[in-house]
C-alpha cells in the first residue's frame, strides 16, 4: 500500500516590538537571568496587564501580508495550567477570535537544481492567533532553574491548514514564512534564538484517500533540519503501524534529534482540561478599517512578486533572483543602488550577490559579515557601475577597487584616481600594441578578416596584457576591425 502524508505546521513567531505584550518591560535575549521582569510578569497579586498596541499592528500586518482575513473584534482567553514556566498559572491567548483568520503562504520546494526554479504551491492558512510567550526552564542534572526574561514576550501562532504532503514542503513552508515576516519586520524569525519554533502535526493515510487520519502532534523540533528528520521518522513510523494492521492513537510526542526518534509524551489533552475562559482584565479589542488599510499600504512587496518582477522588468536570471531576493537585506541594498543608478539594474545585481557576498564570507570564519557592519553602501556599488558603464574603468580593474572598497569604504571614483587606474584614451598606444600583436597571429586574422568575429578575443588577452589590464575590451575590438578591414 502506498501511504500519503498530511501535515499541518503550527509555528510560533516572536513579533518584533521593542516591549512585552501586556507590560512595559523590554524583550531582549541573552541578558542574565531574571532581568527582563516585573510584577505583572510575575504575576504578583493586584496587577493588570496593558496590552502593547505593536504586537496587535505587528500580528495585523503578518495576516495582511499573506492575504488573511482580520476581524474587527478579536478577544483574548485564559489557558489555565500549573507549571513553573508560568507564574501567574495561566497564559493569556486568543482560542475563539483570533486576530487573523484564513489567508495562505506561497512557498517554493527545491528545484531540479540550484539554477532552476522549483514548483510552487499555495499552503492555507487556517488561522493565527496571539499569545504570552512563557519562561525558559534550564534542567541540570540535580536541579532545574528558572528564567522568565522571555516570559511574556508577544507570540503569535501561525497554524496552518493540514495542506503540506512532505517534509520538503514543510520546510519550504518555514523558510517562506521567514522570508515574508523577516522583509515586513515583523520577526527576526532565528530559530537558534526560539525566535521561530514549530510543532508538527502528521497524519498518514492510502494515497489517494479524502479522509483525515489520526495524527500525532511533535514538539521540540528547534532546527530546519529537526522539523523535515522527525516529519520523515513520524511518515515512516504511522506507514509501519498501518501495514501491521494497528491503528495510529492520537498523541504528542518529542522529537529527540540526537537518537533520531519520537517517542511519546502524552496522549492529547482536550482543550476543556485547560479550563479556558474570557480574560476579564482585557477589553476585546477593535481595530478600525482605516488602520488596517494604512498598515496594508506600508507593506513592503511580497518576496516571490518581486522575484518575478526582477525576473519579467531587468531580465534577471532565477539564480540571481534566489539570491537577491530571498534575503531581505540583499534586496534592500538592491533597490537603493538601483535608485541612484538606474541604468544598469543587472550589473548591480550581480556586483551584489558575487563580489558583496564572496568578500563578506572571506573576512569570517563561518557565515558572512553582517550587513550592518558593512563599510560600503549601495551608493558605493552604484557609482561603481557608472564609472565602468562610462568607460572610466574596466571590469578586469574593477574586482580590485571593490575589494578596496569593501575594506576601506572608500568610495570608487577616489580609488580609482589615487592608484592611476582611470582607463584613459590611449589609443594610439594601443593600435601599436595591436599591429605587433596581429603580426603575431594571422591565423586570428584572417579569421576576423573572414567575418568571424569571435577571432578578435585572441588579440584582447595580449592588449590587456601590455596595458597592465587598462585596455578596453570595446575599444580593442574597434581598432582591430580597422586595422583588419580597413
Ligand atoms: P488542536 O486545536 O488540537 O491543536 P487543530 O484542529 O487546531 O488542533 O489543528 C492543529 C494543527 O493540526 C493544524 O495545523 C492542522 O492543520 C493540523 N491537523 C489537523 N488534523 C490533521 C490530520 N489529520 N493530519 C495532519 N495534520 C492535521
Ligand atoms: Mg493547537
Amino acid at each position: 500500500m502506498e501511504y500519503e502524508a498530511v501535515i499541518g505546521l503550527e509555528v510560533h513567531v516572536q513579533l518584533k516590538t521593542r516591549t512585552k505584550m501586556f507590560t512595559r518591560v523590554e524583550q531582549g535575549f541573552g541578558h542574565e537571568p531574571n532581568t527582563l521582569t516585573n510584577p505583572v510578569i510575575m504575576g504578583l497579586p493586584g496587577v493588570l496587564p496593558v496590552l502593547n498596541l505593536a504586537a496587535i499592528e505587528q500580528s495585523v500586518r503578518m495576516g495582511l501580508v499573506f492575504g488573511a482575513e482580520v476581524p474587527e473584534v478579536c478577544r483574548w482567553d485564559r489557558k489555565n495550567y500549573f507549571y513553573p514556566d508560568s507564574p501567574k498559572n495561566y497564559q493569556l491567548t486568543q482560542l475563539h477570535e483570533p486576530i487573523v483568520v484564513g489567508g495562505e503562504v506561497e512557498i517554493e520546494l527545491p528545484g531540479p537544481s540550484r539554477n532552476v526554479m522549483g514548483e510552487h504551491k499555495h499552503i492555507r492558512l487556517d488561522h493565527a492567533h496571539l499569545e504570552e510567550d512563557v519562561g525558559k526552564l534550564n534542567h541540570y542534572d540535580f536541579d532545574s532553574l528558572v528564567d522568565y526574561n522571555r516570559a511574556g514576550t508577544p507570540l503569535l501562532e501561525i497554524v496552518t491548514q493540514p495542506d503540506l504532503r512532505s517534509p520538503e514542503e514543510a520546510v519550504a513552508l518555514l523558510q517562506s514564512l521567514r522570508m515574508h515576516l523577516v522583509a515586513a519586520g515583523i520577526s527576526d524569525c532565528d530559530m537558534e534564538k526560539g525566535q521561530m519554533r514549530c510543532d508538527a502535526n502528521v497524519s498518514v493515510r492510502p494515497q489517494g484517500a479524502d479522509y483525515l487520519n489520526k495524527r500525532c502532534e511533535m514538539k521540540n523540533l528547534n532546527s530546519i533540519s529537526g522539523v523535515r528528520n522527525a516529519i520523515a521518522y513520524e511518515i515512516r513510523r504511522q506507514a509501519k503501524v498501518y501495514e501491521k494492521g494497528g491503528t495510529v492513537i492520537q498523541e504528542t510526542r518529542r522529537w529527540d534529534a540526537e537518537s533520531g526518534v519520537t517517542t511519546s509524551m502524552r496522549s492529547k489533552e482536550e482543550a476543556h482540561d485547560y479550563r479556558y475562559f474570557p480574560d476579564p482584565d482585557l477589553m476585546p479589542v477593535r481595530l478600525p478599517r482605516e488602520r488596517v488599510e494604512a498598515l496594508r499600504a506600508e507593506l513592503p512587496e511580497g518576496v516571490f512578486d518581486q522575484q518575478r518582477r526582477y525576473m519579467e522588468q531587468y531580465d534577471f536570471p532565477y539564480t540571481l533572483t534566489s539570491v537577491i531576493c530571498y534575503d531581505f537585506e540583499l534586496s534592500r541594498f538592491f533597490e537603493l543602488a538601483h535608485a541612484e543608478y538606474d541604468q544598469n539594474p543587472k550589473a548591480i545585481a550581480n556586483y551584489i550577490a558575487n563580489e558583496l557576498q564572496r568578500e563578506r564570507a572571506a573576512g569570517e570564519e563561518d557565515g558572512l559579515l553582517p550587513m550592518s557592519q558593512l563599510l560600503i553602501t549601495p551608493s558605493h556599488i552604484a557609482e561603481l557601475v557608472r564609472i565602468i558603464d562610462e568607460g572610466k574603468l574596466t571590469k578586469h580593474l574593477a574586482k580590485d577597487v571593490f575589494t578596496e572598497m569593501f575594506q576601506t569604504g572608500k568610495r570608487p571614483a577616489a580609488i580609482v584616481k589615487e592608484k592611476g587606474l582611470e582607463q584613459e584614451d590611449n589609443s594610439d598606444e594601443l593600435e601599436g600594441i595591436l599591429k605587433e600583436a596581429i603580426a603575431k597571429n594571422q591565423k586570428a586574422a584572417d579569421d576576423v578578416r573572414a567575418g568571424n568575429e569571435k577571432a578578435i578575443n585572441a588579440f584582447v588577452g595580449p592588449a590587456m596584457k601590455a596595458t597592465k589590464g587598462k585596455a578596453n575590451p570595446q575599444q580593442v575590438r574597434e581598432i582591430v576591425l580597422k586595422l583588419l578591414n580597413g
